[in-house]
């Protein structure tokens, strides 16, 4: 996780300005800093890559909370600390028999952080992490402890969710839980683009979870991940070829991931040390680059990827490698999933900051007639009327923050910028 003092998010990039640090280790404590905070804001794992996080008078850090994992087996669900991360949640999960639905490419986030800004894995039928929430605990701006769920109240939970931090302090959440499963990675090596365009829709539903990894420098993808589901220990078979792309061998596939992933290639592992891409455990990997995604409807996947292409010269001396996941449709306002199946072009960008920031906004006006939305906990340019017209629920979210929170006590810049506007 890095330190969790340290006064800059995970890449370095953003520095914190808040006056006061806490480490609150009850509810009471919580309710007391808010009470007497003019402004106040979580930290969670400090992934994100811009000041969505920062607080310039109290921030507080949850990792601390005197707080356990409860499971209710009987309902399949559990109720967890906010500011537990994924590494501490999901063995405990595993260890009776559950799973969650999907991971992010790293464990290292904390749950809380994740939810907030709708953080997802990969998987035409899974949603991101936030769709597992059925319920909410969280110290509102009065200093009350308040509970929402999806039951109780319809109308207002999907709002709550995705809330950017800026709702209240989440003190835990009730996730929804799946039986414990089994998933095989396999990898394949350069897929054309052309057999992408075709088929985009067989590819990513071949496997529970698929991953393009494009450099963008050439007509095809560099690597393919499918990650299926498997029934038991005993290795699936893998054909050879996959849509014009060559399978690689297990130890070949393990190099080219440069040793980064937690489950071995070519045999079923659980689900949480085959869903992450990453342990990132080198120090020297940590931290050491940028990131900025963009999300589409589905349908304009080709055109928005033949966008992305035509830049490939801007791309080349910034880039250090690009993703492409699925996300499927949900319900929640500021998810870049309500109401329609996405795909997700990621950039991991080397950390040539003064080169990014003139690029980004070449790369948004690239995508923009593909309705590309910003994934809120990483970098991008445009503005409040831009959000809002890709992000329809953005004027009820603001509506919601506003009545909630009249004298703005979970604003931050980042909110007053690019929601409030
Ligand atoms: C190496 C790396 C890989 C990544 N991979 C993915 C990926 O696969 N998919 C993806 O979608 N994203 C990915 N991200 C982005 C990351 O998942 C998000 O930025 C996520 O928000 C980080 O969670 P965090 O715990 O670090 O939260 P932070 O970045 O510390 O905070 C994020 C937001 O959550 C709020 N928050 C945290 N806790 C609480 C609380 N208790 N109450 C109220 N608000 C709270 C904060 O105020 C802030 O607004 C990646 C980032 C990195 C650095």
């Amino acid at each position: 996780m890095g330190n969790i003092r340290s006064k800059h998010n995970w890449s370095g990039h953003t520095s914190f300005t808040a006056r006061r640090y806490h480490e609150p280790t009850s509810v009471e404590e919580i309710q007391d800093i808010v009470s007497s905070s003019s402004q106040v804001r979580v930290i969670g794992s400090r992934h994100s890559f811009n000041g969505i996080a920062d607080s310039s008078v109290d921030q507080l850090w949850l990792g601390a909370m005197n707080q356990k994992v409860i499971i209710d087996t009987l309902n399949k669900k559990a109720t967890v600390p906010a500011g537990i991360t994924y590494t501490e949640l999901c063995p405990v999960l595993e260890e009776t028999g559950f799973a969650l639905t999907n991971l992010a490419s790293l464990k290292h986030i904390t749950v809380a952080g994740a939810v907030t800004t709708a953080t997802h894995g990969s998987g035409n039928g899974v949603g991101n992490l936030a769709t597992v929430v059925s319920g909410v605990e969280m110290v509102s701006a009065n200093g009350d402890l308040v509970e929402y769920t999806r039951e109780q109240n319809p109308d207002i939970f999907p709002g709550v969710v995705v809330s950017l931090g800026a709702l209240g302090i989440i003190t835990r959440y009730t996730l929804d839980l799946v039986p414990s499963f089994l998933i095989q990675q396999d990898s394949y090596e350069n897929i054309p683009f052309s057999e992408v365009y075709e088929h985009y829709g067989e590819i990513t539903n071949s496997a529970y979870s698929v991953s393009l990894f494009p450099t963008w420098q050439n007509d095809y993808c560099e690597t393919l991940v499918l990650k299926r589901k498997a029934s038991s220990k005993e290795p699936l078979s893998t054909p050879d070829t996959f849509f014009g792309a060559r399978s690689r061998p297990p130890e070949k596939a393990r190099k080219a991931s440069e040793g980064r992933s937690y489950s071995p290639f070519g045999k079923p592992a659980t689900w949480h040390e085959s869903l992450p891409h990453y342990s990132l455990h080198e120090p020297e990997k940590m931290g050491n680059e940028l990131q900025s995604e963009y999300f589409l409807p589905r349908e304009n996947l080709v055109e928005a990827l033949k966008a992305v292409q035509s830049l490939k010269e801007d791309l080349e001396p910034i880039l250090g490698g690009s993703e492409i996941r699925s996300v499927a449709a949900d319900d929640l306002w500021m998810s870049p999933a309500n109401g329609q199946d996405i795909v997700g072009i990621h950039f991991n960008w080397l950390k040539k900051w003064d080169g990014i920031k003139l690029f980004l906004p070449k790369l948004e006006a690239a995508l923009r007639p593909y309705s590309a939305m910003p994934h809120f906990g990483k970098l991008f340019h445009m503005g409040h009327e831009e959000l809002k017209e890709v992000y329809p629920a953005l004027n009820n979210f603001r509506k919601l923050i506003l009545e909630s929170d009249p004298e703005g006590k979970f604003n931050n810049d980042f909110i007053k910028k690019y929601i409030l506007g």
